[in-house]
């Protein structure tokens, strides 16, 4: 994708100012007193140490989260209306430093500047579009049998644990928070290990836009630690996680060992990118790459298994191997720079051990499949055709730079092979034909699918997996059941009424 110029100019060396845990409105240490480095992927030096939260933190969270819930606390006399006025104010101090924020994201996460700008920062849209729905989350009146009159309420679920991934540090917090705060819930947020510092700050943002104590925690720390700490905790009523389908398992696991919360879960995918012969080539060549490239393939809904069919499958396979050999790699805050590094050293090794094992499985390799310099952890844009379901490259998340492109003959195949994967989190199809279109659509197992188009997300329409990809649904009006437990009342009463 490319990015316009931001308006508003990098810094080169932003001031790491907040490494602390936040707990009850306030910065704090860690009970064990222990900290973890956060990296730069541009060169592998640390940025700055930061506290790292354990159990004895998450309880004080959850003890801080659950206060800011008794009856009568601020939060829970607060009209819903005000909360969606708190969650506007959080939007806007966000964008007020928005500059910042992307500049902390270059180096905390290798992601270029004009990216973290004009995606990542934008991520204060969602707040916006959950201040929005604070106070029309409404229950039902029900003409029930009998002399009683009914209705439903829903109410918050109460503790809500988020344990989230580094691809997109900033959307991630606030997809979560957004519709739990909008529904009145409290939170405790666990960011990734890799990338904790713009959820950081952003805490010192929650606190200036006047949120009262204990209604955001965030602990960083590791996630067989603190991450485990939050599935498993007995007094967090919901968790709702996204990160690998491994990890995935291990917190539902947690949930249902420890007092049945509330789980959703939003898991890695291998979606399809299906691209039939009567499309624009030209087009379709740039709508997969980007669909594989954006964010260096770190989505988890990455195109990472591009379907071409027969009749353009040679001429789409030498594009794509232009297009990735052409693509600047490189410094994230140089604006030329389309992609950066990857987020850490066992990211990297894990991509090029994939890239490897393309290549002995039998796939070709048209480009990149090399480290890029000497520091950090930039990896070449790799293109591998001839690439089939049953190679590691062709059913594991890779979630790096490594395209795949695949051939295909009909209809037929192309929605039995694109249903060939556990996950199912979105698909796309690149057609002028109607038919194959709504056939493509109706037929393929995946929680968004695309049509000429990829990668979009908006804050209005839900987003989730189907199958191994997860469960649940975050942003649009679907998220705020995942934030409500409904109540049923029936008041007796003493004629029909
Ligand atoms: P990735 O492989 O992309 O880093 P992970 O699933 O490993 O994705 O991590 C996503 C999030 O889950 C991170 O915040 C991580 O710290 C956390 N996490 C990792 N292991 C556990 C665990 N055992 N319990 C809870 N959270 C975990
Ligand atoms: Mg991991």
């Amino acid at each position: 994708m490319a990015f316009p110029t931001p308006p508003i100019a990098p810094v080169r060396n932003p001031e790491i100012k907040f490494t602390k845990l936040f707990i009850n409105n306030e910065f704090v240490d860690s009970v064990s007193g222990k900290t973890f480095p956060t990296i730069n992927p541009v060169n592998g030096e640390k940025i700055a140490d930061v506290q790292e939260g354990d159990k004895a933190d998450v309880d004080k969270a959850v003890a801080a989260a659950q206060k800011a819930l008794e009856f009568g606390s601020p939060w829970q006399k607060m009209d819903a209306s005000q909360r969606g006025r708190l969650l506007n104010k959080l939007a806007n101090l966000i964008d007020r430093d928005c500059g910042y924020l992307a500049s902390l994201e270059c180096v905390d996460n290798g992601k270029p500047y004009a990216a973290a700008f004009f995606v990542d920062t934008q991520g204060s849209n969602t707040l916006r579009y959950y201040a929005g729905w604070a106070d029309k989350i409404t229950g039902q009146t029900i003409p029930v049998d009998g002399n009683y009159l009914c209705y439903t309420k829903h109410e918050p679920v109460g503790v809500c644990g988020s344990i989230i991934p580094w691809n997109f540090p900033i959307p991630m917090l606030l997809w979560k928070i957004a519709p739990a705060l909008a529904c009145g819930n409290s939170v405790i947020v666990k960011p990734a290990e890799q990338t904790p510092l713009t959820a950081l700050y952003i805490a010192s943002l929650v606190k200036e836009a006047g949120f009262p104590p204990g209604v955001v925690n965030i602990i960083p720390g590791y996630g067989p630690t603190a991450g485990a700490a939050i599935s498993s905790h007995p007094d967090i009523n919901k968790v709702a996680f996204t990160g690998s389908a491994e990890v995935g398992r291990i917190v539902m696991e947690a949930a249902a060992k420890s007092n049945l919360k509330r789980v959703t879960l939003e898991l890695g995918g291998k979606s399809p990118s299906v691209i039939f012969a009567d499309t624009n080539l030209d087009v379709a060549v740039e709508q997969a790459h980007q669909a594989l490239f954006f964010n260096n393939g770190q989505v988890c809904a990455a195109g990472s298994r591009t379907y071409v069919q027969e009749p353009i499958y040679d001429e789409f396979v030498k594009r794509s191997a232009e297009r990735a050999k052409h693509k600047k790699v490189g410094d994230p805050f140089e604006h030329s720079s389309e992609l950066g590094p990857v987020v850490d050293e066992d990211q990297f090794h894990k991509v090029l051990s994939l890239i490897d094992s393309g290549i002995k499985e039998g796939a070709k390799l048209q480009c990149g499949g090399k480290r890029l310099g000497e520091k950090g952890y930039f990896i070449q844009p790799t293109v591998f055709s001839d690439v089939t379901e049953d190679m590691r490259i062709g059913k594991e998340e890779i979630f790096g730079p490594v395209q795949q492109i695949i051939k295909f003959k009909t209809l037929e195949e192309a929605i039995e092979r694109a249903n060939k994967t556990d996950y199912g989190l979105a698909a796309a199809i690149f057609t002028e034909n109607i038919n194959t279109m709504l056939a493509f659509t109706s037929r393929v197992k995946a929680g968004t699918i695309w049509v000429n188009d990829y990668n979009i997300v908006r804050d209005q329409a839900p987003f989730g997996g189907f199958k191994q990809s997860g469960f649940g649904r975050e942003l649009g009006s679907y998220a705020l059941h995942e934030y409500t437990e409904v109540k049923t009342v029936f008041v007796k009463t003493p004629a029909k009424m």
